[in-house]
């Protein structure tokens, strides 16, 4: 099974699919977290992606597919993925469609998380991730039980370098120009779903679940 959950930077993408991966037993596969951990690693990847993220930019098509599609290939993937940040443009999905294809597999469902401009400037400024985890926090709307520290796993929290407002602002007109067009590309496909992506993250959770089933 995989499963594609679009939706704009701060629609909660990660935050649901954290909550998928519990609820259905699939796998999480993060594109902006494969980044992230090659950045702290510092390989020559991370060097290389770090030049695009910090800019709030997308990493070239190449090097991001070719990270992505040698995860699928991990064993666990077996179990089911589900896909966040990854595809972000059509010619990523049209690679994902063509190496799933060749397996004899293919993508089951998109699910778009659709959220309002004003509620997503919102959201990205007050953001804090777990450096452990990744599960993230609100300052106002869902902070953690202790400042700075995180619930699940008591791990540290961090705001992201790419939280910065000029960063936030360029990262939502990338969204706009190179991944909302995925709505359609899937909705062609007969694949989209639509979830409302306002209110806790329990609620859409709910509303997720019940369109996926
Ligand atoms: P968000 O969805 O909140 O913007 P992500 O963690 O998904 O955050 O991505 C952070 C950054 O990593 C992006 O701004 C981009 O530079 C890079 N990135 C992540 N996924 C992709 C992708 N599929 N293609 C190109 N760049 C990506
Ligand atoms: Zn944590």
């Amino acid at each position: 099974m995989y499963i594609v959950l679009l939706g704009a930077p701060g629609a909660g993408k990660g935050t649901q699919a954290a909550m998928l991966v519990e609820a259905m037993g699939l796998v999480q596969v993060a594109s902006g977290d494969l980044f992230r951990k090659a950045l702290q690693q510092e390989t020559e990847l991370g060097k290389t992606a770090k030049l695009y993220m910090e800019k709030g930019q997308l990493v070239p098509d190449e090097i991001t597919i070719k990270m992505v599609l040698e995860r699928l290939g991990e064993p666990d993937c077996k179990k089911g993925v589900i896909l966040d940040g990854f595809p972000r443009n059509i010619k990523q999905a049209m690679a994902l469609d063509k190496a799933l294809d060749e397996q004899s597999e293919g993508i089951d469902k998109a699910v778009y998380i659709k959220v309002t401009e004003g509620e997503l400037i919102k959201r990205l400024g007050g953001r804090w991730v777990c450096r452990n985890c990744q599960t993230s926090y609100h300052e106002t709307e869902n902070p953690p039980k202790v400042t700075g520290k995180c619930d699940r796993c008591g791990g540290e929290l961090y705001q992201r370098d790419d939280d910065k407002p000029e960063t936030v602002r360029k990262r939502l007109e990338v969204y706009f120009a190179e991944t909302a067009p995925l709505i359609e590309y899937y909705t062609k496909a007969g694949k989209l779903l639509e979830v409302n992506g306002e209110g806790s993250a329990a609620e859409v959770n709910k509303r997720l679940l019940a369109a996926l089933s």
